[in-house]
């Protein structure tokens, strides 16, 4: 165990520079920030999936119901 709080990149892994006075930092740099923010968003956004269950019931209905 370290005697000392290092904090390190949750991206990449490497130790984060402590500026004194300023909040502490998750990611080394911007770059790590990015690619941490666009995976999160990644694993949000769900790929596009056609919607044809309203098409299919109308045609359905109207072979269906002739
Ligand atoms: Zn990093």
């Amino acid at each position: 165990m370290q005697p000392t709080m290092q904090p390190t990149c949750l991206q990449c892994g490497q130790p984060i520079k402590i500026i004194p006075g300023h909040r502490r930092r998750c990611y080394c740099n911007k770059q790590c920030k990015q690619m941490a923010y666009r995976r999160r968003q990644g694993q949000q956004a769900r790929p596009t999936k056609q919607e044809t269950t309203m098409d299919e019931r109308v045609l359905r209905e109207r072979l269906g119901g002739g």
